[in-house]
């Protein structure tokens, strides 16, 4: 079931690369680590190399991908895409590395699911530009060392923690993505309404910031349901309009959806408050482990509506303040 705050990408968003920033300087958000990407994609434009390889890590929708291309475009160099579920055998990556033009950029969305031959294929690959190719099967197979054109690796993953160590040490630059602070959010919504051409006033702007879930892709996805919910009723776009749109999606005043609502309603009512266990609280949600580590969460461990503890989830005091509940005497809160 798709989850309109879910910062996956949705078959919806096919239309959302129109509001992608295009340069370093159109991206709102990620200061320090937009600085730091400014300083070596100088550098590696002043030497005239390729750019060291770099690994974006953090929550799905925050950006990777848009500043993977935009590093690209900086640095005036092609860009590639492919990613980790994609490749299934090593001569997929064989075939794309081989067509590389010297620095260009290869993307890798979810590398942490790279099959574990391919991510050996790899490491020599990054290191030293080179392809070990198998030729011929059987006794008779032999391997033949072939020189790649230097490029830049960016991997992007939602799971930095699933990464191999000799695979994240080949990373030179690793760089880490934050939630989205409510002013930065702002600025986003209110540049994608220009974008669109959509009257939608400052305060409507606002509310759709604070209920994104710190994240760009919904703060876009709202933007776009609340456009249409305004074309529809033919009213003003203005805060009371995205709130009854908001709403009407099941999306609450803190940006929490129904599976965000039923993850917490779980832990408080079926398990004291925790502590709980992933593995539990995802079977008796009927949801996949990873929907909640990578999904659900990172922002919910981020605004303190739960906690991990070494024992388990744990529900904090927001997310009981949150479901209009107390905490039980003797709760771990
Ligand atoms: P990720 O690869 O981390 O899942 P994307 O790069 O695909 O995320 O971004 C998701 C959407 O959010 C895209 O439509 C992109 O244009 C938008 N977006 C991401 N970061 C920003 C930003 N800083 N400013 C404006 N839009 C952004």
């Amino acid at each position: 079931e798709a989850r309109l705050t879910s910062g996956e990408r949705l078959e919806e968003d096919h239309g959302e690369g129109a509001l992608r920033p295009q340069s370093l300087d159109d991206f709102i958000g990620q200061k320090a680590l937009r600085e730091n990407l400014k300083v070596f994609i100088e550098a590696a434009k002043a030497r005239g190399e390729a750019m060291d390889h770099v690994l974006f890590s953090g929550p799905p929708g925050l950006g990777k991908t848009t500043l993977a291309q935009i590093v690209a475009r900086e640095l005036g160099v092609g860009f590639r895409a492919t990613s980790g579920p994609i490749l299934q055998r090593a001569g997929d990556l064989a075939a794309i590395l081989t067509n590389l033009q010297p620095r260009d950029v290869l993307f890798i969305d979810e590398i942490h699911r790279l099959q574990p031959a391919i991510e050996e294929t790899l490491y020599p690959a990054m290191e030293d530009f080179k392809l070990d190719l198998i030729i011929g099967e059987g006794p008779a197979a032999r391997t033949v060392r072939i020189d790649l054109p230097p490029f830049t690796l960016i991997g992007a993953t939602t799971r930095s923690g699933l990464l191999a160590q000799p695979l994240r040490d080949r990373f030179g630059i690793p760089l880490r993505l934050q939630f989205y602070a409510v002013e930065e959010l702002y600025a986003i919504v209110r540049r994608g309404a220009q974008k669109l051409g959509f009257a939608l006033s400052e305060d409507g702007a606002m509310e759709i910031a604070r209920r994104s879930r710190g994240t760009p892709r919904v703060a876009g996805r709202l933007l776009r349901r609340v456009r249409d919910f305004a074309l529809v009723a033919g009213v003003a776009a203005d805060r009371a309009l995205a709130d009854s749109a908001l709403l009407r999606m099941e999306v609450d005043h803190l940006g929490l959806d129904a599976l965000d609502r039923r993850y917490l309603r779980r832990i408080a009512e079926h398990h004291g408050g925790g502590p709980v266990g992933v593995e539990t609280l995802a079977a008796s949600l009927a949801e996949s482990r990873d929907t909640l580590e990578e999904v659900v969460e990172p922002y919910l461990i981020q605004e303190g509506f739960v906690l991990r503890t070494p024992r388990g989830r744990v529900l904090g005091e927001p997310g009981w303040r949150h479901l209009g509940l107390t905490p039980p005497a003797g709760a771990a809160v």
